[in-house]
């Protein structure tokens, strides 16, 4: 799955923080002289992130899978930013776990408890400190927390911007999970340490190729079946259709929210085909879940569609075809949905 917005943010932030800081307390470890630090993210992110900072500097594990076990065996020291179960992160996680150096974590998914770190701690490769929580609207805002509470003020404005671009992506510009004030005393000291607020908005929501465009103007007119009894709106998209608008990653992002524009939809599912990769029998359905309110959707996901997530946005996947994804939904939405 690609990287969204806050993982970007969360992941360049640190990396940014952390080069400066292991360079400036002397701590000799490569052959520069200063301890290397590498944001390596599971899967290719969207074009949409490429002026973040720092972008050009990520390593893609799928791309450079060779290149990244090596850093990830020889790593001292791990942080995990913005998921809570390493299957998360694809079979990144296990040769992380692999290695036994500490591992910290920094997320603001629920259900760590039931997440798979636990058995893995048992067998002691697990976490040495986790700063979890589900309240915070971003893994961003933790990292902005972490660093103020070491004694610092954010006065870098690469780093301010990298924390800005996720707590902007993961409110959807503020318009959900983004009541409490001292939200917006992090924008404050965010916006005085230097970010371009309207410019990054600029880049991440006013970038789009035209056939973007188009795709989800054919998906909310031609794929988007409302099931009005119980507030749900679903969308699909197989891959041929993608192929169409020449899908390019990142371009159904968003597409999951628009559907609750709609005065009495509470409920919005996007399912999205990717092809079998050669070699293996079934195409993946990656299923994006949204609702509003006090309407959990992660349980739903959990349970049925072996994924998870936060209470009114989650995700999951099912290796099959779209027609076998929609028989479960619609087997399954009436248990887990309010009326
Ligand atoms: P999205 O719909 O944007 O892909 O994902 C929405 C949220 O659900 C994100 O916070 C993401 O972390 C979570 N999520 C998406 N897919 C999965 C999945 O397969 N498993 C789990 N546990 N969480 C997921
Ligand atoms: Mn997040």
């Amino acid at each position: 799955m690609a990287p969204d917005g806050d993982a970007m943010g969360s992941a360049l932030a640190m990396w940014h923080y952390c080069k400066d800081r292991f360079a400036e307390r002397g701590k000799v470890k490569s052959e520069s002289g200063k301890w290397s630090v590498t944001v390596i993210v599971p899967n290719a992110f969207p074009s949409f992130f490429d002026w973040m900072p720092g972008a050009h500097e990520i390593k893609i594990y799928e791309h450079e899978a060779e290149k990244c076990n090596k850093l990830i065996a020889e790593a001292d020291l791990f942080f995990c930013l913005d998921f809570n179960d390493p299957s998360r992160i694809g079979p990144m996680g296990a040769r992380m776990l692999a290695n036994p150096c500490p591992k910290i974590l920094i997320d603001h998914h629920p259900g760590l408890e039931r997440g798979k770190w636990k058995e893995e701690s048992e067998r002691g490769e697990g976490l040495t400190e986790i700063h979890s929580d589900p309240e915070a609207c971003s893994t961003c805002e933790i990292v902005y927390r972490l660093i103020v509470e070491s004694g610092e003020s954010i006065v870098d404005g690469q780093i301010a911007t990298c924390l800005y671009t996720g707590l902007m992506t993961d409110t959807g510009n503020f318009s959900f999970n983004s009541t409490r004030a001292e939200l917006y005393d992090i924008i404050a000291s965010l916006l005085r340490a230097g970010v371009k607020k309207d410019e990054i908005y600029d880049a991440v929501f006013n970038q789009y190729s035209a056939d973007r465009v188009r795709l989800t103007g054919y998906a909310l007119h031609r794929k988007m079946r409302i099931y009005p009894e119980h507030h749900l709106a679903l969308i699909t998209l197989s891959a041929d259709e993608l192929e169409r608008f020449h899908y390019q990653i990142g371009d159904t992002e968003g597409l999951v929210n628009m559907p609750l524009q709609i005065s009495d939809v509470y409920y919005s599912v996007f399912m999205r085909e990717e092809r079998a990769k050669p070699g293996t029998p079934k195409s993946r359905i990656r299923i994006s879940f949204r609702s509003q309110g006090d309407r959990p959707v992660n349980i739903w996901a959990s349970e049925v569609f072996h994924g998870g997530g936060h209470m009114n946005a989650s995700g999951g996947e099912i290796y099959g075809t779209i027609g076998q994804a929609v028989r479960l939904f619609e087997q399954s939405y009436k248990k887990y949905l309010k009326i």
